[in-house]
């Protein structure tokens, strides 16, 4: 089919408002928060290429027509939520289709008996917690990016909000949905506590990051917002006394709203003028919330625990002056100042997590060059491990020395989680980037998630090239460019 009978026959779908074809208004589709793509753009390349057409579905049914029309002209398409993530997920290899969803931003019930809100795929994560809050709710997914992503994008790419360790990551809040299949059927999950009927559907979708359905709408779990709290601020003598800590609160069975570890130099930027960081170099801060009763308890165990190992109760203010800027980002300070900036979040068993920060911290410090910056935190924590949330960074210098560095620093984290046995991704998701590594992290279960897209989505119509499924024929290669050593 013509292009021109494709965008006439997409218009007479969704309204020819909605059907984006100049290329000004393309671009700014072309690429997420991925940092190997901001790098990239300094210089003006794109990674991948422009989508084909941006479309802007109102409702399930006009997702469900698009779709129709997608597959009966072989045109592949991702849906895209507000382009946050920093794996590249929406990044388009071969003129795709791209799918904004978010004209499809209403919450469409709120269930008081069941503590259950049912909410549009494209809604803004701010506008939705904002209207819960006035409701007397919260969701309990508030990520860092809350101002900048969408609902669907938190479902899509197994997102994990700054509160995780006491309300869960987004696979334990969605508890239904409805979704979009390659060949137009809308799938939906009714929301229900529990089921024992064969493995999850739900799972199934949620973590697809657009590869195998596109979700539509989803049913969370709702809060009633916490009717108290205390904020616990430690300092402790080193690494493994806060990481031995977190794991004695979550094993303990304690409930925090947060608990955020910091390395050394972490905490050194957040603890300037207090004294005791200067004998204990490592900070805590551990945040109880609920009924009064509750909080006094855990903060009374938390403390306690904090004793047994050492640790100083300090002012709160490192973690007030988190709280006020918890949404905010520095990632493009460090891009306009020519550096090359990048985080990567994974996750290991309590057994490994010492071992594993130091030994990618050596890796980096003898292998990509003295100069370059690891540093990490921990602020999702469970009975079982940890969360390690790394910044690495480059000083400024020549893109094409930089890019293989980058790289190799990407090698070595990755690997090193690998070697000691945790996850690649805790909440990011894999995208584009991370394909290279999806043999690694589930072997034979890589080949069963592979059957699965291959059968659901034959024509491979669905955000291809993703996940480490194959890409089209005829797709860019993302790395085309990347340099030498690499
Ligand atoms: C400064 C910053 C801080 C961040 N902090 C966090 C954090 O604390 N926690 C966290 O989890 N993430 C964080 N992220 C990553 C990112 O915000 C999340 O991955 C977010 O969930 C992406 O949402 P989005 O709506 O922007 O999705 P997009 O970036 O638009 O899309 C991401 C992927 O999801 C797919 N997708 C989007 N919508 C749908 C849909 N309706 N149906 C099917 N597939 C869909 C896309 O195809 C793509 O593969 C952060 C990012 C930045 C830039």
């Amino acid at each position: 089919m013509k292009e021109r009978d494709l965008v006439s026959e997409l218009s007479e779908l969704i309204g020819a408002e909605n059907v984006l074809v100049d290329e000004a208004a393309r671009a700014g589709y072309a690429h997420d928060r991925l940092p190997y793509a901001n790098f990239r753009a300094r210089e003006g390349a794109l990674v991948g290429t422009l989508p084909g057409l941006v479309l802007r579905p109102a409702s399930t049914e006009d997702v469900s027509a698009i779709v129709r029309k997608a597959s009966e002209v072989d045109k592949p398409l991702i849906p895209y939520g507000s382009g946050s993530g920093v794996l590249g997920g929406i990044i388009p290899l071969g003129e795709e289709l791209m799918l904004d969803m978010q004209r499809m931003n209403r919450i469409l019930g709120i269930d008081r008996e069941n503590n259950l809100v049912t909410v549009e795929a494209g809604m803004n994560g701010e506008a939705f917690e904002d209207a819960l809050n006035a409701e007397g709710y919260t969701s309990g997914h508030l990520p860092q990016s809350l101002t900048i992503s969408t609902v669907g994008g938190w479902a899509a790419c197994r997102g994990g909000g700054q509160e995780s360790s006491r309300f869960g990551k987004i696979e334990n809040i969605v508890v239904g949905l409805k979704a979009v299949m390659p060949d137009g059927r809308v799938l939906e999950v009714r929301p229900l506590p529990k089921r024992a009927s064969g493995p999850s559907v739900l799972d199934v979708i949620v973590g697809s990051e657009g590869t195998l359905a596109v979700i539509t709408e989803l049913t969370m779990r709702i809060w009633t917002l916490p009717a108290a709290e205390e904020a616990i601020v430690l300092a402790l003598p080193d690494r493994a006394a806060a990481l031995g800590l977190a794991k004695r609160i979550m094993q303990a069975g304690l409930h925090p709203r947060i608990v955020r570890l910091y390395d050394e130099k972490e905490t050194a930027l957040r603890t300037e003028g207090i004294d005791a960081y200067r004998t204990r170099p490592v900070m805590a801060n551990i945040v109880v919330c609920g009924e009064p009763a509750i909080v006094a308890a855990e903060a009374a165990l938390v403390r306690g625990f904090a004793q047994e190992v050492d640790a100083v109760e300090t002012e709160t203010r490192p973690f007030d002056e988190w709280r006020a800027k918890r949404y905010h980002s520095i990632t493009k300070q460090w891009l306009d100042r020519g550096y090359y900036n990048d985080t990567i979040e994974v996750t290991v068993n309590w057994s490994n997590a010492t071992a594993l920060y130091d030994t990618i911290a050596a890796r980096i410090a003898a292998e990509v060059s003295p100069d370059a910056h690891f540093s990490a935190h921990w602020s999702h924590v469970y009975p079982e491990g940890v969360c390690q949330y790394m910044t690495l960074r480059l000083p400024p210098m020549d893109q094409a020395a930089a890019l293989p560095l980058h790289q190799k620093m990407w090698e070595i984290a990755t690997g090193e989680t690998l070697v000691h046995g945790g996850s690649i991704a805790h909440h990011h998701g894999s995208g584009l980037f991370r394909g290279p590594w999806m043999d690694g992290e589930h072997g034979v279960g890589m080949d069963l998630l592979r059957r699965i897209k291959a059968s659901v989505d034959p024509q491979n119509l669905f955000n291809p090239g993703k996940l480490g499924f194959p890409p089209r024929a005829g797709a860019v290669d993302p790395y085309r460019d990347r340099g030498a050593n690499v």
